[in-house]
This record gives C-alpha cells, sequence and structure tokens, in this order.
C-alpha cells in the first residue's frame, strides 16, 4: 500500500509558483491575492487567515477584505468591481458560506471570470464541462494533482465519487471524465452505497461524513482519495476509516496531510500561473 502524500504534491507545486513568481518580481509585478470575507463565520476566518499566511510566505501578496453582516449587497458588488479593476490583483476569492441573507449565485458571477480563482463563476464552471481552459476549483484540482504526482492513470478506470456539491463532486466528476475515465456519482439518495463503491478503482469520498468508507466498501488494491475534512474530539478527520482501509488499498491519501494540504497550493498556483487545461 502507498500513502499518496499530500505534503510532497504540495511542496512540488510550490516550487513552480516560486519559479512563476520569481519572473512576475522580476517585471515588478507584485500580484495580489484579495480574500473577500462577509460576517463572522469563523471556520472560514481561520482559513482566510492560514491563506493569507501561506501565500505571504510564498510571496504573494494577500489582503483580507472585510464586511459587516449588515452590509447592502450592492456595496459587497461594488468592492468586488473595484478588485476587478485593480491592476495588481490577480485573484479574487470570495469566502464561503456567505450571510443567508445575500444572493451568493449574483455576487459570486459578479467576480470577473479572468480572477476567479476559485473557479466559481458561471463562465469558468462552463469551461470545465466544455473542456476550455479555465479556473478549476481548487479542491478537484487538488485531487488530480495528486492522481498526476503520482502516476496514478484515469484513462478507463472506474472512478467512484460520493459526493455531488457544486465546489467539489461535480466539477470533480467532470475532471476524471475528461481524462477518459468512467465515472459514477453517489450521493445520499444512492440505493446501494457499497455496490458502488466496491467496483471502484479509484474512489474518491467527499461527503463529510466521518468514517463512511469502512474496509468492506473498498476493492482490493483501489486507489483510495478522501477529500473530506471532519472535526471529531477536536481532531480532524476523513471521510475514510483509515485504519481498515488502508491494509486493503493500493494507495491511500491521509488527513491530515492529504488533499487538504495540496488545496491551498492549487489556489496560489491558480492565482499565479493563472487559467489551466481542464482535461
Ligand atoms: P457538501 O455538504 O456540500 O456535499 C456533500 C455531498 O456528499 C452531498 O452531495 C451529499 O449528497 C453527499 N453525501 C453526504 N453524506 C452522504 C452519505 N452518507 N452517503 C452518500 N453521499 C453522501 O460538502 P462539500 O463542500 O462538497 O465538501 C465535502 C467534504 O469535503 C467535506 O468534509 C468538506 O469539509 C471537505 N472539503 C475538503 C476540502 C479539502 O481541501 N480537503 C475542501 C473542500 C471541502
Amino acid at each position: 500500500m502507498q500513502i499518496l502524500d499530500g505534503k510532497k504534491v504540495a511542496a512540488f507545486h510550490r516550487e513552480r509558483v516560486e519559479r512563476k513568481l520569481g519572473d512576475l518580481l522580476e517585471h515588478h509585478i507584485q500580484p495580489e491575492l484579495a480574500i473577500l470575507r462577509v460576517g463572522d463565520d469563523k471556520p472560514s476566518a481561520l482559513y482566510a487567515g492560514s491563506l493569507q499566511r501561506v501565500a505571504q510566505s510564498v510571496g504573494i501578496t494577500a489582503e483580507i477584505y472585510h464586511k459587516d453582516v449588515s452590509a447592502r449587497e450592492n456595496e459587497i458588488i461594488s468592492m468586488i468591481e473595484h478588485l476587478n479593476e485593480k491592476k495588481s490583483v490577480y485573484g479574487i476569492l470570495l469566502m464561503m458560506p456567505m450571510p443567508e441573507q445575500y444572493n451568493v449565485y449574483r455576487i459570486v458571477n459578479c467576480i470577473s471570470p479572468a480572477k476567479d480563482v476559485d473557479g466559481l463563476t458561471d463562465v469558468n464552471i462552463a469551461h470545465v464541462f466544455t473542456g476550455q481552459p479555465g479556473f478549476v476549483p481548487c479542491t478537484p484540482r487538488a485531487v488530480m494533482a495528486v492522481l498526476d504526482y503520482y502516476h496514478i492513470p484515469l484513462v478507463g478506470k472506474e472512478v467512484v465519487i460520493i459526493g455531488r456539491s457544486n465546489v467539489v463532486g461535480k466539477p470533480l466528476a467532470q475532471l476524471c471524465l475528461n481524462r477518459n475515465a468512467t465515472v459514477t456519482h453517489c450521493h445520499t439518495r444512492t440505493r446501494d452505497l457499497q455496490a458502488e463503491t466496491c467496483r471502484a478503482d479509484i474512489l474518491i469520498a467527499a461527503a463529510g461524513k466521518a468514517g463512511l468508507i469502512r474496509a468492506d466498501m473498498v476493492k482490493p488494491g483501489a486507489v483510495v482519495i478522501d477529500v473530506g475534512i471532519n472535526r471529531i474530539d477536536g481532531k480532524i478527520t476523513g471521510d475514510v476509516a483509515y485504519d481498515e482501509v488502508a491494509p486493503i488499498a493500493g494507495a491511500i491519501t491521509p488527513v491530515p496531510g492529504g488533499i487538504g494540504s495540496v488545496t491551498t497550493m492549487m489556489m496560489l498556483e491558480n492565482v499565479i500561473c493563472g487559467q489551466t487545461p481542464t482535461d
């Protein structure tokens, strides 16, 4: 069994980001990532802070723009429009979840697709589906980066993905399809989850349910990718019951130290290296 080490993958991509950033700095360009946060959601405040620290450690300017829950929707949109125009801003990240009173769809689609480094706008989502270059959401990109780093081919493979959110499951399924995998999408209404997962050559869990994937749900030798991040008794754990699945799997990502380690670097790569191929 091989452990798919997200830290190694992140380090590989960090080098790429630093090289490209060096080129920009030589041309006196100091790119900025604008992190836009509305309201007081604690996890997103923590994530914004940690993203800012990692960005700055690489040499990217990262500014957090915070708006109070009382901010009017048009105020937030004006700020986005200002950032769209600001030349030094290479990427705009709108932190989720936003407070309920806002029309998130409308706000997200005010971000210029050319600066939408989290791949949330309709334009970038469409590009994933049509196989055009664009910004791909960072977590699906992180999964592909891990598979690529470890030379795990997708062509003709049975890929089973648990989860169908717009930011993780759906784009990930499309990226796998673009690479000629046969993709099955599972969700809360899937009738027999075990029957589906047992067919997987590559099993990707992105459900947000700690320990959902047990040993008897995995085909021996399968590649198991655990996207889940769950907080149990103050500890971070994935969707896969790691201790029982690891001995059966051919390869597996740990949590922590797997996909999560790569996701932040994918964000920085999107900021510095721009839009990427989606196939
Ligand atoms: P979400 O809640 O929007 O979607 C979860 C999906 O899983 C849904 O489509 C649901 O149908 C499916 N699901 C839930 N329980 C299931 C079950 N018992 N059986 C079958 N399907 C089930 O979550 P999300 O935003 O897509 O995130 C998924 C997980 O990935 C979460 O744990 C989240 O914290 C994690 N995540 C990790 C990273 C990272 O960098 N590693 C980034 C984003 C999200």
